[in-house]
């Protein structure tokens, strides 16, 4: 019982939360699925991706040494299902993706621990040794506004604790606690945004399209980009 304390521990989920999720499993199927050691692979990553328990970008270690490879542009940037020119990154999994069934909501990120331009490569990386299968946001949008792909869009995120099964993750590159998006981020997000609505048919408002915080309880997406988001909102009904 200790190994299943200590992992919710790491995972930052707190008694309260642990006693209440194994309610809910106990309710819904059986209770030994509630032992991590003894679960599935594809359960645990989905545990550990947040899917069922908490999951905070904001705990993610960054790694200390950015690289200039980890700024660099990488791949070409073609124009994607979403109508917009978008950076195909080509990112392997370690396991497979699941597809997502509905998607009626977005959900906005930016990376918190660092400021730095870093690009999806970097934060992919940094997600495979959180112990995910990779990149947990569907798009990055770089400090020029260039937009990277990060998971497939039809694929379930691990971006937002509980509602990666109906949104899909933008995360914005920057720390909005301490710095301010680029103009060119927040024409991007609003194009983007525009965009995913369009493709889904979702109207976008203050409950269909939200910072992370909506959600969980986190500072991301920052107090910066947070004040833009109803701006991003009325924009990009232009574009959907
Ligand atoms: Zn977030």
């Amino acid at each position: 019982m200790n190994e299943i304390k200590k992992f919710f521990e790491d995972q930052g989920v707190s008694r309260r939360d642990f006693l209440k999720s194994l309610l809910k499993i106990s309710a819904g199927a059986t209770i030994l699925s509630a032992i991590p050691s003894i679960v599935s692979a594809t359960t645990l990553s989905e545990w550990k991706e947040g899917k069922r328990f908490k999951f905070d970008d904001t705990k993610i270690k960054v790694s200390e040494e950015i690289t200039l490879n980890d700024e660099a542009e990488i791949g070409a940037a073609v124009v994607g299902a979403e109508g917009l020119l978008i950076r195909e990154t080509d990112l392997q999994f370690t396991r497979s993706l699941e597809r997502r069934i509905r998607t009626d909501g977005v959900v906005i990120h930016h990376v918190g621990n660092t400021d730095k331009n870093v690009n999806a490569a970097a934060i992919h990386r940094w997600h495979i040794n959180n112990g995910w299968k990779g990149i947990g946001y569907h798009f990055i949008i770089r400090k020029d506004g260039s937009i990277e792909r990060g998971r497939p869009l039809e694929s379930v995120g691990a971006h937002c604790y509980n509602q990666n099964e109906h949104t899909v993750g933008i995360c914005v590159v920057g720390n909005f606690e301490l710095a301010r998006p680029t103009q060119a981020q927040f024409r991007s997000a609003e194009k983007l945004i525009g965009a995913i609505c369009g493709l889904y048919s979702i109207i976008p408002n203050d409950q269909t399209i939200v910072g992370h915080k909506y959600y969980n309880r986190t500072a991301c997406p920052g107090t910066y980009l947070q004040k833009w988001v109803p701006d991003i909102i009325r924009n990009a009904n232009k574009f959907c």
